[in-house]
């Protein structure tokens, strides 16, 4: 049996679609999906997950116009594993870098939809969550932690 999150879901379980789903896609991803929307009611900004998914067509994307669509929404696409550059062996770093750096800023988990096939969840479980609603896409002022957190290595 393979090792399992805290919250019990095996890591590198195939999701029903078959992929598992990252959640910080960009755009220009293929089956690419947006699942929140940045909001700036806090100090920091914080994302607000949607009740659907809704797909990132031209047309939802322009809504974000004159901003870039990444700092506007959060989006999901299939993980593109071994073509990705945060992806080492059968994990994704990145996932590990948020729960090991970024502190929670939630103490439940958000109402997500893409959890069951989330990968970020899969591997880090519901700390990965905790810690989840702090991450965009872009921002053109990102905290030092953010910045460390995103970096390749
Ligand atoms: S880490 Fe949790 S909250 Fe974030 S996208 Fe995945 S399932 Fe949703």
């Amino acid at each position: 049996m393979g090792r399992r999150n805290d919250s019990g879901t095996s890591i590198g379980k195939e999701s029903p679609t078959g992929l598992l789903l990252c959640p910080s896609a960009r755009p220009q991803m293929s089956r690419c999906s947006i699942i929140g929307v940045v909001t700036h009611i806090e100090a920091e900004p914080r994302i607000a997950y949607l009740d659907s998914l809704q797909p990132a067509t031209p047309e939802v994307l322009a809504l974000a116009s004159p901003a870039r669509a990444e700092t506007v929404f959060r989006f999901s696409a299939p993980c593109a594993e071994g073509g990705c550059a945060h992806f080492d062996h059968s994990a994704c770093r990145l996932a590990s870098r948020i729960v090991q750096t970024l502190p929670s800023v939630v103490d439940d988990m958000p109402p997500c939809r893409i959890r069951p096939e989330c990968r970020w969840f899969a591997q880090e479980g519901k700390a990965a969550c905790q810690r989840c609603p702090q991450i965009v896409t872009h921002t053109s002022n990102p905290s030092l932690d953010l910045v460390t957190v995103s970096s390749v290595g």
